[in-house]
């Protein structure tokens, strides 16, 4: 059985997590959790840091700052976890979908376009859809499989339109420029705010997990304000807004101290298994060249030719296949714009999404993954295509 992404928990986890218990600090208090926000930002370099409860969580927790609320719209990709979107919808806004470029990131080109030709700015200094007639308050960038955003075009982007960057940075804990505008910045550093993910399935995880941050000392401060109920003293338990149950707990931040221990072993794993894949003739999705990217999932593309027989995906085959030997694949998420909860939303000239939920099969990716392991998926796949698309041998680019 070749799993398709199991956590890795053979480092300090178990001792750091003892000690946490042992001191009694078992809830939403105690020492672990701003030693694991300090090292978190020491390593990613993040100014201000929270941690809380989920991804999902730190994604609100950053629209609720931001006032996005009733009435506005987020653009957000139709390629994603649901959970990038779902938050849009808890405070009350819209999400406008928009396609994917070829790192399967939201298409900055396809961005500029929509706001230059769907959109008009008004007297309040918003940009507002002239279908939908209601302001484009903020966008989120979700760096896909560890891959980065094209963050210099969405900073501009965003600049130029009075938008508010959010960068969805779950799947990209270790993500970095290499080169430009932001060489050396961290995926989730370079936005208004940043959000990263420690569920059981990320490159880290704390059991479940996640951190919030800004380059604004202010904003990130109220949002751990929202995250403890809004509590503004611990005596008489006043609150001056309607705040969430959303902090970590000092277990999690316990197993995350001993996570981070190990990222870049992960991420250096990760990379190897990547490449090997590769080298034994599979055509993966490439990460952005002028960055390091995590290599926290890998996107095999299936052929284009020979995709569809008889309604049927080739893609589909292939995972059947491969679960028969015991290898775990898994397709793309199911596009966000047709969920039944947003079909009726906008979606904007959505096109290379297509194509890549088509084809994209996630391969096994587990740090705990050896090399037979990734020749023998590789050998699965290819023997498996050549026999359905004979005249298939490899893509080109
Ligand atoms: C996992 C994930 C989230 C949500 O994180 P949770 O901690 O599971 O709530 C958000 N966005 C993306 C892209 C994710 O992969």
């Amino acid at each position: 059985m070749i799993p398709l992404s199991v956590p890795n928990i053979n480092g300090n986890e178990l001792k750091y997590v003892s000690e946490a218990l042992g001191e009694g600090w078992v809830s939403t208090g105690g020492p672990s959790i701003s030693k694991f926000e300090d090292a978190f930002m020491s390593y990613s370099g993040a100014e201000y840091v929270t941690a809380c409860q989920s991804g999902t969580a730190a994604l609100h927790l950053a629209l609720t700052d931001a006032r996005v609320g009733s009435g506005d719209l987020v653009v957000a990709p139709a390629i994603t976890f649901i959970a990038s979107i779902n938050p849009i919808s808890y405070v009350g806004a819209e999400p406008v979908f928009l396609d994917c470029d070829d790192s399967l990131c939201i298409d900055p080109v396809k961005a500029e376009y929509y706001l230059c030709e769907e959109c008009e700015p008004r007297g309040d200094g918003f940009w507002y859809d002239k279908t939908l007639n209601k302001p484009v308050k903020a966008l989120i960038a979700v760096h896909l499989f560890g891959n980065m955003a094209d963050m210099e075009k969405l900073v501009a982007i965003c600049k130029a339109h009075n938008i508010i960057l959010i960068e969805d940075a779950a799947e990209a804990v270790g993500t970095f420029y290499k080169k430009g505008a932001y060489a050396g910045k961290m995926a989730g550093t370079i936005g208004d705010y940043g959000v990263y993910s420690f569920n059981g399935n990320k490159i880290i995880t704390t059991s479940g997990g996640g951190m919030a941050t800004s380059p604004v000392s202010g904003r990130v401060r109220h949002m751990r304000h929202l995250a403890s109920q809004a509590k503004t003293d611990e005596i008489y338990y006043f609150h001056d807004e309607i705040g969430f149950n959303y902090r970590m707990t000092n277990i999690q931040a316990a197993i995350g101290l001993a996570q981070l221990e190990q990222l870049e072993t992960f991420i250096k794993i990760k990379q190897a298994n990547y490449n090997l894949y590769r080298k034994n003739g599979l055509d993966l999705v490439p990460f952005r060249k002028n960055c390091q990217a995590n290599h926290w999932f890998y996107s095999y593309l299936c052929p284009p030719e020979g995709c569809e027989s008889g309604g049927k995906l080739l893609r589909d085959d292939l995972i059947k296949r491969l679960g028969m030997l015991g290898i775990h694949t898994r397709p793309i998420w199911g596009l966000c714009h047709e969920q039944p909860m947003y079909i009726t939303c906008r979606a904007y000239k959505i096109e290379r999404a297509y194509e890549y939920y088509r084809r994209v099969v996630n391969l096994p990716c587990s740090t705990s993954l050896t090399a037979a392991d990734v020749c023998l998926v590789a050998e699965e796949i290819l023997s498996f295509v050549k026999n359905r698309v004979p005249e298939y041998t490899r893509l080109t680019g």
